[in-house]
C-alpha cells in the first residue's frame, strides 16, 4: 500500500513538473522600431566549413545550415584568432586579437582580462537587452561581469567537470528535463558537456523565452553539440554517415545533423515570434576540429617521418599549421533582404571583424578611452576585395588534452599543477605559469592564400600554401610568396610577448 502511494506521489510530482516545464509563450513580437534591429550572433562549436555544401556539393550533413548560408553573405576564408571557445568569443565580442583583450587561454586568470565590452555598453545605452548564452561552460568563463543583462547556461565551476563525470544516474537524467532541476543540479542542467542528458530543445526554449518583447535584443548564443564527447541522448542515425574507421570523425558527422536540427528549430522559433523581422544575424563557428584525416595532412618535400613538427593534429587550437582547426564559418544575413544566392567574398577575414562591422552598420562609436578595434569592416559589396592579413595563434599544445581524445586521468596528471581553484570554485591557470605558457605558443599570419608560422620548438619559419596544402621551410623556399612583409607584420603583432622569436627570425 505504501509502495502504491509512493508511486502515485512520484507520478503526480512528475505531471506537475511536466506542466510547469512545458509552459511557453507563443507571443508574436513584431518590432515597431526599425532603427534598432535585433542582433543575433549564432555560434556553432567546431563547425568545419569543409563539411558544408558550399565547399563540397556532396556534403549533406546540414541541410538547414546550408540553406541559411545560401541566402547569406559568405566570408569564405575566415580564421579564428585562436581555436579555443572562450578566446574566440572574447575576440568576437571585443573586435580585438588576444594580445589586446588579454585572454590567451580558455582558463585565463580573470584579473588579466579586460572585461569591458564597448559593444555591450553602447547597445545597452541604446536600450538593447543583451544576452550571452552557451550550453557548455567548462572552458568558457563569460558571465555577468562582462556587462550582459543576462547569461544563460550551466553554472561555471571546477565542480561541473567533475559532476558531469559521476552524475550519470538515471534519476538525475530524468529530472534534468524539468525546470526545478536548475536549483537542484545547477552544474548539470542544460550542460552540453553532460552529453547523455542534454536536451537541445530545452536549451533553445530557455534562450528564446528569455528574449525581450519590448526592447531590441542583442543575443550571442553558442551551440556545443559538436564538441567532444560527441554523444547524444537520442539515437544517432548511423546510416547517414559512412564508417571509415575514425570513431571521432564518424560521431562528429552524425552530430552535425543533430546540431543542424537544433539550429533550424531555433531559427524557426525566432521567425515565428517575429524576432527575425529586420534582424541581422551572423552565423559563425569558433574553430574547426582536427581528426587526423588524410586529406588534412600538409604536404612537404620531405618524407613525413623526418618532419620535425606535426603536419596534422587532433582537436582544436593545438596546432597553427592545421588549417581545419583555424578556418571557420562566417556568414552574415540581414532580414528581410532578398539574397537569392550566397554572395561569396574574396580575401581573408577574422572573427574579430564582426564587431567593427556592427559598429559601422548601427552607427555606434567607441569612446576615447576604449582600445581601438583590430578588426576591419566586412565588405558588403562583392566588388570590394579586402587586402588585409589576419593572425592565428595556438593554445598550448598539451599532449593529453587535444580536446578530441581526452583521457581524463592523463589530463589531470599533466595539467592539474597548472591550475588553481579560486574561492568562487572556478579553476584558472596559475598566473606565473600563464606567462610561461604564452612563450610556448605557436604564432602565424595569413595573407592571401599564404600562411607564415613561427613554432617555438622549430628553428626555421614555415610557409604554407593553403591552396595547394603544402608547407615549405623558409630557408629553402624559392617562390614569390610575399613572406617578407608577412614576417614584418607577424613580428610587429607579437613583439611584446615574453619569449617571442626565440630563434631571432624577426628583421
Ligand atoms: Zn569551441
Amino acid at each position: 500500500m505504501a509502495g502504491k502511494r509512493l508511486v502515485f506521489s512520484i507520478i503526480s510530482i512528475g505531471i506537475v513538473l511536466a506542466v510547469w516545464s512545458f509552459k511557453s509563450s507563443s507571443e508574436h513580437y513584431p518590432p515597431t522600431d526599425k532603427t534598432h534591429p535585433n542582433i543575433f550572433i549564432i555560434g556553432i562549436d567546431a563547425l568545419r566549413p569543409d563539411h558544408l555544401r558550399f565547399r563540397d556539393s556532396n556534403n549533406h550533413f546540414t541541410p538547414n545550415i546550408n540553406q541559411f548560408i545560401q541566402r547569406s553573405y559568405l566570408y569564405d576564408k575566415t580564421y579564428t584568432p585562436q581555436g579555443r571557445t572562450y578566446v574566440a568569443w572574447m575576440s568576437i565580442l571585443t573586435g580585438q586579437y588576444p594580445i589586446n583583450h588579454g585572454a590567451r587561454f580558455n582558463l585565463a586568470p580573470p584579473e588579466l582580462i579586460n572585461k569591458q565590452l564597448p559593444l555591450i555598453r553602447e547597445l545597452k545605452a541604446r536600450g538593447y537587452k543583451t544576452t550571452y548564452s552557451i550550453d557548455e561552460r567548462r572552458f568558457n568563463q563569460i558571465d555577468n561581469e562582462y556587462g550582459f543583462d543576462q547569461v544563460i547556461g550551466p553554472k561555471i565551476g571546477a565542480a561541473d567537470a567533475i559532476i558531469a563525470n559521476i552524475g550519470d544516474i538515471p534519476l538525475i537524467n530524468l529530472f534534468l528535463k524539468f525546470d526545478v532541476s536548475e536549483s537542484l543540479f545547477p552544474y548539470l542542467y542544460m550542460n552540453r558537456a553532460y552529453g547523455k542528458a542534454y536536451d537541445p530543445q530545452l536549451f533553445n526554449r530557455k534562450v528564446t523565452d528569455s528574449l525581450s518583447t519590448k526592447q531590441p535584443n542583442f543575443l550571442a548564443v553558442h551551440f556545443c553539440q559538436l564538441h567532444w564527447p560527441f554523444t547524444s541522448k537520442d539515437f544517432i542515425d548511423v546510416n547517414s554517415v559512412k564508417w571509415k574507421g575514425n570513431y571521432n570523425h564518424f560521431m562528429y558527422q552524425a552530430m552535425l545533423t543533430k546540431v543542424d536540427l537544433q539550429f533550424q528549430q531555433f531559427i524557426n522559433t525566432l521567425k515565428d515570434k517575429g524576432f527575425l523581422d529586420n534582424a541581422l544575424v551572423y552565423l559563425i563557428s569558433d574553430h574547426g576540429e582536427g581528426f587526423m584525416l588524410k586529406e588534412d595532412t600538409l604536404l612537404g618535400n620531405q618524407p613525413k617521418d623526418e618532419v620535425k613538427f606535426n603536419v596534422n593534429a587532433w582537436g582544436h587550437g593545438t596546432n597553427v599549421l592545421s588549417q581545419e582547426q583555424a578556418n571557420v564559418l562566417m556568414a552574415y544575413r540581414r532580414f528581410n533582404q532578398q539574397v537569392e544566392t550566397a554572395k561569396q567574398f574574396q580575401g581573408v577575414y577574422s572573427l574579430i571583424d564582426i564587431v567593427p562591422s556592427l559598429f559601422e552598420e548601427l552607427g555606434l562609436s567607441l569612446q576615447p578611452t576604449d582600445k581601438k578595434f583590430d578588426g576591419q569592416f566586412l565588405p558588403k559589396d562583392i566588388s570590394q576585395v579586402m587586402q588585409q592579413s589576419v593572425f592565428v595563434e595556438s593554445s598550448l599544445p598539451i599532449k593529453s588534452i587535444n580536446a578530441s581524445f581526452i583521457d581524463e586521468a592523463k589530463v589531470l596528471s599533466e595539467t592539474m599543477s597548472k591550475y588553481e581553484i579560486r574561492q568562487n570554485g572556478r579553476a584558472v591557470l596559475v598566473p606565473s605559469i600563464y606567462m610561461e605558457m604564452i612563450a610556448k605558443k605557436q604564432r602565424s599570419i595569413y595573407f592571401q592564400h599564404w600562411q607564415l608560422a613561427m613554432l617555438p620548438d622549430y628553428s626555421d619559419l614555415i610557409l604554407v600554401d593553403t591552396q595547394q596544402k603544402r608547407w615549405y621551410s623558409l630557408e629553402t623556399y624559392k617562390g614569390d610568396a610575399p613572406w617578407k612583409q608577412m614576417l614584418r607584420d607577424l613580428c610587429a603583432h607579437y613583439r611584446d610577448d615574453k619569449g617571442f622569436d626565440s630563434h631571432n627570425k624577426c628583421p
